[in-house]
């Protein structure tokens, strides 16, 4: 019998355990390489922040997750699960919709323990490089104190794509107050308008003296919010002058102690060396075929998780069982030639429909529908009718 493909996955959050279990369940040799001590990625709280929080220093320490404390999900928990594997509400523990961080931190380790995956991962060993030589991928792998070159003939990317951030370009005066500290009598700008910057704004706002929103949404027009005394919304930021005044394009300034930017996150594999076949512009990880495969690299390179605006452990669990079968051999790919005209065409409809180039991996309505349906129909069936009721309206929202 030929030798099983041995498999690098890169991290241990959501996507690498989704990833394990589908690569071994397919037979394939997988080694998982976790730079942390632990599983769970991202959703491992951690109080300490980035050295650098806005990221302007590249060789910042780096705190792998942007959890807040106050965090709950914002998909419903009947989301948050696997599709074979839900998260359950927990004996005694947290009923509500939407539950706290914690849990699902608690869940990813339920899963890795339920599925045995823990000896599949190598903790505390960073991969500081990937290359193709030849029909093989080396990979360079360091821990605290030592340092690995291996050959594996297929890489499974799961890094996560929340720690370096995006920040916008504002006119900023060499004065500037970032994150960190904020107490009473302080007045603080939140740049950003999407879940975290409500929620952000809505912690600070019950220490804080002011807190003004700013936003790119073009129908904003300066207001207090309803049910909140001292939160406001703006227009974008303009300038910040040295004497700390914020400027906004709505014409209204104030003076502020604080800015936080909730500007989001791009993606980024430092180590990744491709000869230039991938490429990240203005936030589009290219070319990649349905956002997982490189046609001139596949199947031996894939990337999970990069869609965003979708229901992210199925998706991701989805495209996990999709490159396991491709790796094994169970379902052919496109040709290199087909897939490259796949993502042309989609390039080309993005610009015709007026879609900028940093939503490449925003999943468009259609496809949000349609596996919104399909994991609502799964879900309907297996939590009883009484849930679907909560997934319709949140399909309502979320699209
Ligand atoms: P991550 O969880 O980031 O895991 C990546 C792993 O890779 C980490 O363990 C990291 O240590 C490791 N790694 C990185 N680089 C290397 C390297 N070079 N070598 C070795 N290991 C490496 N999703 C939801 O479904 N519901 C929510 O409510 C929700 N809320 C969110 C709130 C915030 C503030 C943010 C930022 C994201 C939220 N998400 C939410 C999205 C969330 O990112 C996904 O749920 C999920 O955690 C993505 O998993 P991942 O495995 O792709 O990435």
């Amino acid at each position: 019998m030929p030798h099983p493909l041995r498999v690098a996955v890169i991290g241990a959050g959501v996507a690498g355990l989704a990833a394990a279990r589908e690569l071994r369940g397919e037979g394939l040799n997988v080694v998982v390489f976790e730079k942390s001590d632990h599983l769970g990625g991202m959703w491992r709280y951690d109080p300490r922040t980035d050295s650098d929080p806005v990221g302007w220093d590249p060789s910042r320490e780096v705190v792998h997750t942007s959890l807040y404390r106050s965090l709950r999900t914002n998909l419903p928990r009947q989301l948050m699960g696997f599709l074979d594997y839900p998260l359950p509400n927990r004996e005694g523990g947290d009923t509500r919709t939407f539950p706290g961080h914690e849990e699902v931190f608690w869940f990813l380790n339920r899963f890795a323990d339920e599925f045995a995956l823990r000896g599949l991962i190598r903790f505390g060993s960073e991969v500081v490089r990937v290359e193709r030589v030849g029909d093989s991928w080396v990979v360079e792998s360091r821990t605290r104190d030592s340092f690995t070159r291996e050959d594996f003939q297929a890489v499974v990317l799961c890094t996560g794509h929340f720690t370096e951030p995006r920040l916008p370009t504002i006119p900023v005066h060499e004065f500037v107050l970032l994150c960190a500290i904020y107490g009473f009598l302080s007045v603080v700008i939140v740049i950003g308008f999407a879940a975290s910057a409500f929620d952000i704004s809505r912690d600070i706002a019950k220490v804080a003296k002011e807190v003004h929103i700013a936003t790119r949404s073009p129908d904003v027009k300066v207001m207090k919010l309803a049910n909140h005394s001292n939160i406001w919304l703006h227009k974008m930021v303009k300038c910040v002058s040295e004497d700390s005044l914020v400027a906004f394009d709505d014409g209204s300034s104030v003076y502020a102690d604080t800015i936080f930017y909730c500007t989001g996150y791009k993606y980024h594999y430092p180590f990744l060396e491709t000869n230039g076949i991938i490429t990240i512009e203005d936030n589009r990880v290219g070319p990649l075929y349905k956002h997982v495969f490189p046609p001139a690299l596949a199947p031996w390179l894939s990337f999970i998780g990069i869609p965003e605006k979708d229901v992210i452990f199925q998706m991701t669990e989805l495209q996990c069982k999709w490159v396991a079968r491709v790796l094994s051999g169970k379902v052919l790919l496109p040709t290199e030639k087909e897939m490259m005209a796949y993502v042309e065409e989609y390039y080309q409809q993005m610009e015709k429909n007026g879609f900028p180039k940093h939503v490449t991996h925003h999943l468009h309505f259609k496809e949000v529908l349609f596996s919104l349906v399909i994991f609502c129909s799964h879900i309907c069936g297996m939590n009883g009718e009484s849930s679907f009721s909560i997934h319709v309206i949140y399909i309502y929202i979320y699209i």
